[in-house]
């Protein structure tokens, strides 16, 4: 059984490549059932069902898809998975027409171009609704957007209220337990990537979940700002 990762309290992480190259997160609501962020690349089905039955949640557990943006490592699971759960999907406004034509956003890198580094393929998803910068999601004490553009248009974090849970979604990496910026050779607009970061550090953020990276849960708050202010400089 694959055992999912207690980030904080109601909150796991799911890897589905490896240990930490590629996660999903699980949120326990209030009536128990669960909010996806992510569902990994296509054959990801089986860890995240495995996991999720670590945590006693079967997939119809499960009412909400929410995607952190449309790349084929974060929406390729969705319709597998999807199949078992028959959840709502919900990606930000200015990504919904990548995920449902199938297309991820152009890349700005031309060495990612003409290598076809960077799969522009990905899954057609269907999306069922999409939400902007700012929103509260009815989740838990509230699940704020953050748009975080830059890694794709409709790029965003989450930030669970109750927790103080930040989910960064590419806007920010943890490989090698080192905060780094979004990889530039995938990003549609790293300049952009770099600025929208630096919003994430105004939150009052206890733990901090990636989805490339293993958590932060000890001086989350510090390590983040410490990061932002001495890239920006
Ligand atoms: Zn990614």
């Amino acid at each position: 059984m694959l055992d999912s990762i207690k980030i904080s309290d109601g909150i796991y992480r799911i890897p589905t490549l490896f240990s930490h190259a590629i996660n999903s997160f699980a949120l326990i609501d209030d009536d128990d059932k669960v909010v996806l962020i992510d569902a990994g690349l296509k054959g990801s089905t089986k860890k995240l069902i495995s996991a999720l039955d670590s945590i006693g949640k079967q997939p119809t557990d499960v009412k909400m898809i929410l995607l952190t943006h449309a790349h084929s490592d974060h929406l390729g699971g969705v319709n597998n998975f999807n199949a078992h759960s028959h959840s709502p999907v919900l990606i930000h406004d200015s990504d919904k027409k990548y995920a449902q034509d199938g297309k991820a956003p152009e890349v700005e890198s031309a060495l990612a171009k003409v290598f076809t580094l960077f799969n522009k393929n990905i899954d057609k998803v269907s999306i069922t609704d999409t939400f902007k910068d700012d929103d509260i999601l009815k989740v838990r004490d509230g699940i704020q957007v953050i748009h975080t553009p830059g890694h794709t248009p409709g790029h965003v974090s989450f930030y669970d209220k109750k927790t103080g849970t930040l989910i960064t979604g590419d806007a920010l990496f943890n490989m090698r337990d080192k905060i780094t910026h979004s990889v530039k050779l995938f990003c549609y607009d790293s300049k952009m990537a770099k600025e929208s970061a630096i919003r994430l550090g105004d939150l009052d953020v206890e733990a901090i979940g990636f989805m490339h990276g293993r958590e932060i849960t000890q001086n989350a708050k510090n390590t983040l700002k410490d990061f932002l202010i001495k890239k920006s400089q």
